[in-house]
């Protein structure tokens, strides 16, 4: 018997899975069987990894609630047989599949590790080895025979962050993620810091349920100054659309037009659901600061707090997809499920 811990890298695509044709200047996959012969450091780690990918790998742009029952499905598969994953997955969408794998693992109890790269992993000067290497070890972290991470979790430049309360916030530097409302979970100096007082614990072990019907019937409504009724009348007509995850100014406030409010208003008693967050990076919707923002509580909008746009977003199309009516739905989504609000 082996004491390595057994890591499944789920490969879905984007940079980190690239390689440089140097005379043709195009990043193209490389076939991932390959790994170990482009980073021979992986058989070093107290570790045994395997691996599936995505056929084709995808630019994480194309990623959909599809792909995402796939990622669920095969770790939901590998449960018993590994004790931690690495979703190896463009940065571009990454912190919404976090968030949306976050909800889709129910009774989650072992860690999910969520990894990419600014360069791909063929570019001499890549941060893609990093990044994998201490996802890798993060996931084998264990104490007393259980994972000492046991949630969905996203790693980038030496930092380990809760996934659901991540956003990208810079498309050239390698620091290309941040957690404006949660503290980082854990950081890779020369030595492996976690700070364990903010990980999630999970206290008796329940069953991994996986949750896929997710509803894709959603859409996000940006505030800003000068936006028009039609505009409003527009986005909230849509056919089908059953949620909205309105953008707000400051802590949670807009227009104070009696149009603005009936639009809303209306809408609501059609049974859209419409949740208000803030265009801010950091802080709260506070729905009675203003004025400008008090009525929203009257007519039932739904208070999203300091929840991130991509966090907001897919946990509106799994409350949805659950099926609650809009009492039930508003309930839920102010209040935490998986760490994703405070
Ligand atoms: N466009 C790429 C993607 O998200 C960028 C990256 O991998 O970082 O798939």
């Amino acid at each position: 018997m082996t004491n390595k811990t057994k890591i499944l890298l789920i490969y879905t695509g984007g940079t980190i899975g690239m390689v440089k044709d140097y005379e043709t200047g195009v990043l193209r996959p490389f076939r991932f069987e390959k790994i170990k012969e482009r980073l021979p450091e992986l058989s070093q780690l107290d570790s045994d990894i395997e691996h599936i990918s995505f056929e084709p790998p995808i630019d994480s742009s194309d990623m959909n609630i599809e792909h995402w029952k796939r990622i669920a499905y095969s770790i939901e598969k590998n449960y018993h047989k590994f004790d931690g994953f690495v979703v190896l997955h463009g940065s571009d969408t990454m912190s919404y599949s976090a968030s949306a794998l976050s909800f889709m693992l129910e009774n989650l109890a072992k860690p999910v590790i969520f990894t990419g790269s600014q360069l791909p992993i063929g570019d001499l000067r890549t941060d893609a080895r990093e990044n994998l290497i201490t996802s890798i070890r993060l996931a084998s972290l264990k104490e007393n025979r259980k994972s000492v991470i046991q949630e969905v979790c996203l790693y980038f430049e030496y930092k380990l962050y809760r996934g659901n309360r991540t956003m990208k916030i810079d498309a050239e530097n390698f620091q290309a993620f941040d957690s404006p409302n949660y503290p980082v979970l854990a950081e890779s100096g020369v030595h492996l810091k976690v700070y364990k007082e903010y990980l999630k614990q999970t206290q008796e072990e329940e069953q991994l349920k996986i949750f896929t019907e997710f509803n894709p019937n959603v859409a996000f409504l940006k505030i800003f100054p000068n936006i028009t009724e039609s505009f409003l009348e527009g986005i909230l007509n849509i056919p089908a659309l059953e949620g909205v995850i309105m953008e707000t100014f400051g802590s949670g406030n807009a227009p104070t037009s009696n149009w603005f409010l009936n639009t809303i208003e209306k809408a609501i008693n059609r049974g859209v659901v419409i949740v208000n967050i803030t265009q801010c990076m950091r802080g709260f919707v506070l729905p009675n600061k203003y004025e400008a923002g008090s009525h929203f509580e009257n007519i039932g909008v739904i208070n999203g707090k300091d929840i991130t746009s991509e966090a907001a977003i897919t946990k509106l199309m799994y409350l949805l997809g659950k099926g609650k009516n809009s009492k039930e739905l508003k309930i839920s989504y102010e209040k935490a499920i998986q760490g994703e609000m405070s």
